[in-house]
């Protein structure tokens, strides 16, 4: 089962009623977490058992299923805070800050023309209120085939989670590999017989990185007397770089996804899992590798959604290797991969072509052969181009660009 939230802002404030549920929501969610702590128990269903009677008492009138939603809650954050601790993580007790509720699919009812949520808040006592519903939304709102999961309720919005089976992957009928870098996917396309190279760049992301992390030095230096402040304003640059990262990175994926799509493509990546930068001098240089991963990330969810088959491939030496004899070179390459066979290539596609026969010597490529020598060097195919891409709607479905 999929699951994907969609944010909804509401039409006008939220009623004073549902307010009230909220901060008896969060009570709650504290007092399960408490309770939890000292019987050291992390599931919904012993936290249940647990405290449901006194919460009972405490909140006479709550509508039961909210109750329990709140134990789910409590149980969630219990299981984050053992794992931190296991890691020997040092923490604090955790609670709950951000005012919100979560309610259960049968806890609550969406109109789905009207976008009117209708939520229960005690035995006799609803309340409604209107969603925010663009074409976006519609999108979600009219498709029979999802179905509707939890409402997180937040004081100026909401999260509707949207379920649907996963769809039956189509049987691909060529390949994308795509070589992760720092500002580009690099790759090539592989359909029939034709072998081209492709590109989708993303050089904004770098660049957006690197100010934020100027900017935090600098907070760190100015208020290096003040350690809460500083702390918390590195935060607040922490979550914008992150908001103005992701936003490209979703460009880029559905442009990507769409090219795929369009030619029933398999897409090899490498897998970025083992990978990390050496301690100390090197990180402070390199830029951290959260977008590569977070890029991986956003594809293979949305193939999954869309069912677009995608493999993960280990990249060791991918970039190193000589696709055509196999020999190994031990240094780090410039511009272009050289090899004493006279094979010469671009380095980042290069590398893509050694995640691409990886693939396929492990058979996961779905019978797809390619021969390197079919590769035509002169021909480049552009999946993403940021600068058009800043100009296509701003739903971002239209990132693919001219094929030349
Ligand atoms: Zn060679």
């Amino acid at each position: 089962m999929l699951v994907k939230g969609v944010v909804f802002y509401l039409e006008s404030d939220l009623p004073s009623e549902a307010k009230f549920l909220l901060e008896d929501f969060r009570l709650t969610v504290n007092n399960a977490i408490r309770a939890g702590l000292q019987a050291r128990v992390t599931s919904r269903n012993a936290l249940c058992r647990l405290a449901y009677k006194d919460l009972r008492q405490e909140h006479p009138r709550m509508y039961a299923k909210h109750l329990v939603s709140a134990f789910e809650v409590a149980g969630g954050v219990l299981k984050n805070h053992r794992r931190r601790v296991r890691k020997g993580v040092l923490c604090r007790i955790p609670y709950v800050k951000r005012l919100m509720m979560k309610a259960e699919n049968q806890a609550y009812k969406l109109d789905r023309k009207s976008g009117i949520i209708d939520l229960p808040i005690r035995a006799g006592c609803h309340v409604e209120f209107k969603l925010v519903v663009s074409l976006y939304h519609r999108k979600y709102l009219d498709d029979v085939s999802l179905s509707l999961g939890s409402l997180t309720v937040l004081p100026d919005r909401v999260i509707v989670a949207f379920r649907k089976d996963a769809p039956r992957q189509y049987t691909p009928e060529s390949v994308l590999s795509l070589d992760t870098n720092e500002r580009s996917l690099d790759g090539l396309f592989v359909g029939g017989d034709v072998a081209k190279a492709v590109k989708a760049e993303f050089p904004e992301v770098a660049i957006i990185q690197q100010r934020h992390h100027d900017r935090r030095k600098r907070l760190q230096k100015k208020k290096a007397h003040d350690r809460r402040t500083s702390r918390n304003l590195c935060r607040r640059e922490g979550t914008r770089e992150h908001h103005r990262i992701d936003h490209r990175l979703h460009e880029v994926a559905n442009a990507v996804l769409g090219f795929a799509e369009d030619r029933r493509s398999a897409i090899v990546l490498e897998d970025l899992t083992g990978i990390r930068p050496r301690k100390g001098r090197e990180l402070n240089r390199r830029l951290s590798i959260w977008p590569r991963r977070r890029l991986h990330q956003i594809i293979e969810y949305k193939a999954q959604w869309k069912g677009i088959p995608v493999v993960k491939v280990d990249p060791r030496n991918s970039s190193r290797t000589c696709p055509i004899c196999g020999r190994i070179q031990d240094s780090r390459m410039g511009i272009e991969f050289k090899c004493e066979c006279g094979w010469h290539l671009d380095r980042h596609i290069n590398a893509s072509i050694n995640l691409l026969q990886t693939a396929i010597s492990n058979g996961r490529a779905g019978g797809l052969r390619f021969n390197p020598g079919a590769f035509q060097h002169d021909v480049m195919m552009i999946l993403y181009d940021p600068v058009k891409g800043a100009r296509s709607e701003s739903n971002g479905t239209s990132g693919i660009c001219g094929v030349t």
